[in-house]
């Protein structure tokens, strides 16, 4: 099959095809399960493959894919007459980054693979996890196993070849109570990387066990509580709404392709402009965020990119200042012409296409913050006069340039002269972009790092869903409006 599929790639370029690429998915699975207050509600498989094919000709692409690899030639043929079609109408010629031919391959580290394990021993865990739920005002519980396996080959016209087999595991828990009004307040655990590989072997019924009875725990606090005050204070961030504020407050602002108006029609723009690199005060001195698809174990670490990219590791804010983005080989290009300036001196190999029949557009790798030197949760809870501790997302809502955000917890936990004192129901923070990084003042040491896993990260027309995570640490920030 890479014979042939090599074959055509030539066949293309005696045509005088500028580029080709092909993505040859052998194969792609993906195993759910989900119970739900005991009854097995999910087990669903699925599996599919082909071939993704990209031409580009005249500064412009084309693009055809197809499951059936009967007949090869009508399928590169097809991609090479959109790009002549696309080429008549083109207003900005495409032109691709300089990269590398390469080979190689790229294997997640996986110890024992999910889809070896039978299907009663995944039932017994859920069913296992979903007992120990099964406490006082529990009035749903909800548990989940997902899994995905992948073979990818990656060929272009430059002499790359890489094959990359990816495997992914996620998985989640849930309750939810009613308080006295009524209201639902839920409580989840996502499992967050843990160890260096990402098997059967990441789910530990000892940690799930251990987070069942303190999401438990904590729902019924939440029963009883307060209403959440309407004031200014400090907010800390724990890792499980940190993580969302990295994701939307400065991770889909940084994709170039939104920077450049291509996602204005769907998910919205960013508020950031090509001027704004190098210069823009992101955030205070404190927040270094990178783009790092190096860091193991994760599912936004995936070897090389869609256009053939090795995973790197890129600075986005250093110490506040707006320096990079996430960048594929196109649009470092088009951002380099229309700034007058090199702001990008190559793709950041954030190029990624969920599937063989999607072409690739940039998507967020790991996006993570570098832990600080303010000491641990508590160090930081002692050095806060007047504030409140969150965790957990329940609602959010972001403006369509990324450039202001209301956030609701799951939990919140006043804090009064450097100690938690009340927990509180129904928190909610909000603020503009720019100003909230601003007033960052406080970042946890490497004992609050934690990475999270993002599993359904939405982008694109037609819709293209992705995986990812972010490494992030306990964050302060001052003055932020909460409550409302
Ligand atoms: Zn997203």
């Amino acid at each position: 099959m890479r014979k042939q599929l090599k074959q055509q790639i030539e066949r293309l370029k005696a045509q005088r095809a500028t580029y080709i690429d092909v993505r040859w998915y052998p194969y792609e699975e993906t195993n759910q399960y989900l119970i739900w207050n005991g009854n097995l509600k999910t087990t669903a498989a699925a599996r599919e493959s082909g071939i993704g094919v990209r031409v580009l000709y005249q500064g412009a692409w084309g693009f055809s894919a197809s499951s059936d690899l009967s007949n090869l030639s009508p399928i590169f043929d097809q991609a090479f007459e959109n790009a002549r079609v696309a080429a008549q109408r083109v207003t900005f010629p495409v032109r691709l980054a300089e990269k590398d031919s390469i080979q190689a391959q790229f294997n997640t580290p996986v110890q024992i693979s999910p889809f070896d394990i039978s299907l009663e021993t995944k039932v017994a865990f859920l069913t296992d996890i979903d007992t120990k739920l099964n406490q006082t005002n529990v009035a749903q519980r909800i548990c989940g196993l997902d899994f995905v396996r992948k073979q990818i080959i990656f060929l272009d016209s430059d002499g790359s070849e890489i094959e990359k087999n990816i495997q992914d595991v996620f998985s989640s828990m849930a309750v939810t109570g009613l308080d006295e009004e009524g209201n639902m307040h839920d409580r989840t655990f996502n499992l967050p990387r843990i160890g260096s590989s990402r098997g059967w072997e990441s789910i530990d019924p000892i940690l799930f066990h251990e987070n069942a009875d303190r999401i438990v725990k904590e729902m019924n606090q939440m029963l009883t509580a307060k209403q959440c005050p309407q004031d200014n204070r400090s907010v800390i961030l724990l890792p499980g709404i940190m993580y969302l504020q990295t994701h939307e407050t400065i991770g889909h602002a940084l994709e170039l392709d939104r920077i450049l108006g291509y996602e204005l029609a769907y998910a919205g723009g960013s508020f950031v402009t090509l001027e704004d690199f190098g210069s823009l005060r992101y955030g205070s001195e404190k927040l270094t965020v990178r783009a790092d698809a190096t860091l193991p174990n994760s599912p936004g670490s995936f070897g090389y990119d869609d256009d053939g990219i090795e995973a790197q590791n890129n600075l986005l804010i250093d110490k506040g200042i707006l320096v990079g983005a996430i960048t594929g080989r196109q649009m470092v290009e088009e951002a380099n012409a229309k700034a007058k300036r090199e702001i990008f001196s190559a793709s950041s190999g954030a190029n990624r296409a969920t599937s063989f029949y999607r072409v690739p557009i940039e998507r967020m790798t790991n996006i993570n913050i570098d832990s600080g030197s303010d000491g641990t949760l508590e160090d930081i809870i002692k050095n806060t006069e007047k504030g409140i501790v969150l965790d957990g997302d329940r609602s959010w809502s972001i403006g369509s340039n990324r450039e202001q955000f209301h956030f609701g917890t799951e939990m919140g936990w006043l804090v009064e002269d450097g100690q938690i004192t009340d927990v509180v129901k129904n928190a909610t923070y909000q603020g503009a972009t720019v100003d909230f990084w601003n007033s960052l003042t406080a970042v946890g040491d490497q004992s609050t790092w934690q990475v999270h896993f993002v599993d359904n990260c939405g982008k694109g027309q037609p819709n293209q869903v992705m995986q990812l995570g972010h490494g992030i640490p306990v964050c302060r920030f001052d003055n932020v409006r909460i409550g409302e």
